[in-house]
């Protein structure tokens, strides 16, 4: 305990928790994200940069680390003088006075989180602090807009309540603030809240104060300081609540990262009609057009617009003409209803547009900003990369390599590999669309064609979508407590909100497919309406996310093309690599897909796969009943052509590149039935007794199949099976090479764990090829490798290395082995796992560098001993998943394998993994 305290006062005395900005000056910077998180060090940045922003200080995340460790009491006294004394620096720079006494103008002030990355889960913000029945007075006299000053202090008490004294909607209720500003707006016939009246405002500002009484059990502080040092240790609270842990978890947040507090003197855009407030984007987070855009509110004020209480209006003309369009709005209706910005406030909107492309230029990367417009003055409060989606991420990442604003290297490296996948996603069939039935338009929040269920709560997505239905998530607008639900909706449909709305932004961000504002949607608890007709919980409706149309029921999909923009990317991708990219494909049409993809060869043609098909698997069962030698030879001459023909299909398919065939792998058990309907049948086929049948199956159980007769120990008990393939394979490459193709098969054999195991079936399979070629008069070039995926054969990797000329990693049984984890028993254990945070990921999707990683790195380098040229790969499903392909590039492997569609996600890590 003593050696505890000793060290905080050290670092009491040595550390600086505290970071101010205002008037053109600041003490931290854009480069100090890890230490003021983002939304600090970009208040700081644009301090220095010259662009208008309220004054303030921000807290540490390192402070947050301290109070997670030492706790409240100690932190608050460490950091007590210094975030006093940036109180008063604060005051000086705004001319105002924090707990004003003298009658002088009173400085309110925000208090925001801010973490490294921006943060959903996190707390919400508190505006206008420092309010209470004097200030609020002072204030009044002062601005002489007395409607201005008990709005402000309305919203204070309501957003203090709820965010630092924790007063909530009970079960199924509405949130009580909610419910008395509902009263009174029905008592006085208003329907927005800006309706309000002085003493309408003064009389719910009583009500709110009971509400807090009643909810909290205590009075609302009236104290500045006590308001101040409660809303900071909210924040710092706010970073282990739960939906903040969920978020990091399905983002991948490190927890010890911790959040910074910013807070920030208070800018008025509630002062009246030449006031406002609004969020914009430098380009179209949408689609990546290059199109500046946002949303406003005149006389209103922090998260009025993205909450979507009123709806807000287009910052451009542009926009707001795109938005009537879409709407069906005539222009004189938008004109005098739902004016621009643009139009409203010209030499204001000119400002903004100077300061968005300052940004933009320097930042260069699409910005993502909020401001406020206090009477007549431009003030900047957020800046920051904006959230995209996959098309706009490709998009804006060409447009600004052509526009000289970024290099090449920065094009290729700020893209994510998995939000490719968007783009290869399923869009709707044009002719289905025509078809169906239109039920409401909205705004294209995020774009994406989605189909699926409907549910009202995020509880029963999440339930819906464990049960393997697809569902889409309707709510009247959503907040932070949907995000689980919105991870695991199709598509999202709100009642409300605009284009910059939480839905929007989180959906943009998470690549789901989003409609705003539908219009004639009501959305109640368990159903909507939409022109008086009921939908109910799982009803069928799609949701086409880039026009902003619902339609009814479910409307077919289809797999979209690559455009212009990915095909550039690619190219800079493939401009940018060293290793390249195979694709895992068993037949010619995914061979085909994945080419189209840009694979370069197949990394694993699963051989057992073709058996399954059609009538093939009663063949392999003739094999499987075979007593002696003999049946088992004829039963293989049944499987040769068949396998031939497949052969020469996948080998044309991927012509002039390698393909590697992975002999026979699965335990036989897995060609036979286990119902006895089926074994009867089985029995019936093959003209067999029954009993035989049952014998034989009963006789091919094991315990642990995965660790069985399997891999190259059928082909080194049955070398006869391994001599059927083999014949197919270089027989499909010499009848291709006769024919004038160029075919490059690499043989591999499955599951060596000694090196005697591989030299066995490798001369089984020389001596074939030499009887082909000697039969065909004609020869082929081919390769006999082996995949490693038991742990004995990385640690015995130079003497297979003698032999082998080529290794692929399997690094789906190399985990299970390593580990210990049967892969079709872990479900039950791992996604705990994976909650308590004993493991960071699931090791069958993201390579265990540390332990697994050990053993692939020691494979390539005694691989790489044994035989220097030796061509080295991955075929398991890590061979698409970004990091691990970068850790693939690191141990010096030639290429990653995956499947057809993350082709070109492993095209993009393979190049930003030689660039870094
Ligand atoms: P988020 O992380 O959810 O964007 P912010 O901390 O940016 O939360 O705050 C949300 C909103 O609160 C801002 O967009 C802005 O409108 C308002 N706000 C924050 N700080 C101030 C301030 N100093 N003056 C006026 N409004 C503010
Ligand atoms: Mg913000
Ligand atoms: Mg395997």
């Amino acid at each position: 305990m003593e050696t505890l305290k000793d060290e905080a006062t050290q670092t009491e005395m040595t550390t600086k928790r505290v970071y101010t900005f205002g008037d053109g000056k600041a003490e931290g910077k854009a480069e100090m994200k890890n230490l003021l998180g983002g939304k600090g060090a970009n208040l700081a940045e644009m301090n220095l940069i010259g662009v208008p922003v309220p004054a303030g200080f921000t807290i540490t995340t390192d402070v947050c680390t301290e109070y997670n460790t030492h706790g409240k009491d100690a932190v608050v006294a460490a950091m007590k003088s210094e975030v006093e004394e940036a109180v008063k620096a604060t005051e000086i720079a705004m001319n105002a006075k924090f707990d004003s006494t003298d009658g002088s103008f009173p400085l309110l002030l925000s208090v925001r989180s801010g973490a490294r990355v921006s943060m959903p889960g996190m707390m919400n913000t508190v505006l206008n602090l420092g309010m209470n029945d004097e200030t609020v007075k002072v204030i009044a006299e002062t601005s002489g807009n007395p409607e201005f000053a008990y709005d402000s202090y309305r919203r204070f008490i309501q957003m203090y309540g709820g965010v630092v004294m924790g007063v909530e909607a009970e079960e199924g209720e509405h949130c009580p603030f909610e419910l008395v500003l509902d009263k009174m707006k029905a008592a006085k016939g208003y329907s927005s809240d800006n309706e309000m009246k002085l003493e309408d405002l003064k009389i719910v500002i009583e009500e709110f104060k009971a509400v807090v009484r009643k909810s909290a059990g205590e009075d609302f502080p009236t104290n500045p300081w006590d308001q101040l040092w409660g809303s900071v240790c909210a924040v710092f609270d706010s970073w282990n609540t739960e939906r903040a842990i969920l978020y990091r978890r399905m983002e991948q947040i490190p927890g010890e990262w911790g959040t910074a507090v910013n807070v920030q003197a208070m800018v008025y855009g509630n002062m009246g009609e030449t006031s406002a407030t609004g969020v914009c984007f430098s380009r179209d987070a949408a689609t990546g057009e290059d199109q500046f855009n946002g949303e406003y509110l005149v006389n209103a004020q922090g998260e009025d617009v993205v909450a979507g209480v009123r709806t807000p209006l287009e910052i451009t003309v542009i926009g707001s003409k795109r938005w009537a369009e879409r709407g069906g709005t005539s222009e004189e209706v938008r004109a005098k209803d739902f004016p621009s910005l643009e139009e409203v406030m010209p030499s204001i909107y000119t400002e903004l547009d100077t300061v968005q492309q300052k940004l933009e230029d320097h930042y260069s990367d699409m910005q993502d900003m909020e401001f406020t417009i206090q009477d007549g003055k431009l003030w900047m409060l957020q800046t920051r990369s904006g959230k995209r989606t996959g098309a706009a991420m490709v998009k804006m990442a060409v447009d600004m390599f052509a526009q000289g604003m970024i290099d090449e290297k920065t094009a290729i490296l700020r893209q994510e590999p998995n939000k490719l996948d968007e783009l290869l996603h399923p869009v709707f069939d044009l002719a289905a669309l025509d078809a169906a039935k239109e039920l409401s338009k909205g705004l294209p929040a995020s774009p994406g064609a989605a189909t699926g269920q409907i549910v009202f709560s995020a509880d029963a997505a999440e339930q819906w979508a464990a049960d393997g239905k697809k569902v889409i998530l309707v709510r009247r607008e959503t907040s932070p407590e949907d995000l689980k639900g919105m991870y695991a909706a199709e598509g999202i449909l709100t009642e409300r909100g605009g284009m910059t709305s939480h839905a929007a932004v989180v959906a943009r961000g998470m690549g789901k497919c989003c409609i705003s504002s539908a219009s004639g949607v009501v959305v109640g608890a368990k159903s909507m309406t939409v022109g008086g007709v009921e939908y109910k919980e799982g009803d069928f409706l799609s949701l086409n996310g880039t026009t902003g149309i619902v339609y009814e029921g479910k409307v077919a999909t289809i797999t979209p093309t690559l455009d212009g923009d990915f095909g550039k990317v690619m190219d800079l991708a493939a401009k940018n690599t060293r290793m390249y990219v195979r694709t895992n494909a068993d037949s010619p049409a995914d061979a085909k897909t994945a080419a189209e993809f840009g694979a370069q060869g197949i990394g694993l043609c699963r051989t057992e796969h073709m058996f399954f098909e059609g009538d093939r698997i009663w063949a392999i069962r003739k094999m499987i009943l075979a007593d002696d030698l003999q049946g088992r030879k004829d039963a293989l001459a049944d499987l040769l052509p068949i396998q031939r023909e497949d052969f020469h299909g996948i080998l044309k398919a991927m012509d002039g590149f390698g393909v590697t065939v992975r002999l026979l792998d699965p335990p036989l058990h897995e060609f036979t039935p286990n119902d006895e309907a089926s074994q009867k049948e089985m029995a019936t086929r093959l003209g067999i007794e029954f009993d035989v049948v049952k014998a034989k199956v009963d006789a091919l159980h094991e315990f642990n199949p995965m660790l069985g007769h399997r891999g190259c120990r059928l082909g080194n008990t049955y070398p006869e099976i391994t001599e059927m393939q083999a014949r197919a394979i270089i027989e499909a490459a010499c009848d291709l090479k006769s024919e004038g193709f160029d075919p490059k098969p690499e043989i591999m054999v499955p599951l060596i764990g000694t090196m005697e195991e591989f030299v066995m079936q490798e001369g089984i399979i020389r001596e074939v090829a030499a009887t082909v070629f000697a039969e065909k008069g004609i020869k082929v070039d081919f390769l006999v490798g082996t995949m490693i995926e038991i742990p004995r054969a990385c640690l015995t990797a130079d003497k297979i290395a003698e032999h082998a000329e080529f290794f692929s990693f399997g690094t789906n049984d190399l985990t299970q082995m390593g580990f210990g984890y049967s892969r079709d028993d872990a479900g039950k254990f791992l996604p705990i796992y994976i909650e308590k945070g004993i493991l960071k990921n699931d090791p069958f999707q993201v390579l265990d560098q540390e332990g697994i990683g050990q053993l692939v790195e020691m494979g390539c380098t005694k691989g790489k001993a044994g035989r220097p040229d030796i061509k080295l790969g991955i075929c398991g499903e890590h061979g698409g998943e970004p990091t691990s392909v970068e850790f693939c590039h690191r141990v010096g492997m030639d290429y990653v394998s995956c499947s057809p569609f993350r082709v070109p996600i492993a095209r993009l890590a393979a190049a930003q993994a030689n660039l870094r």
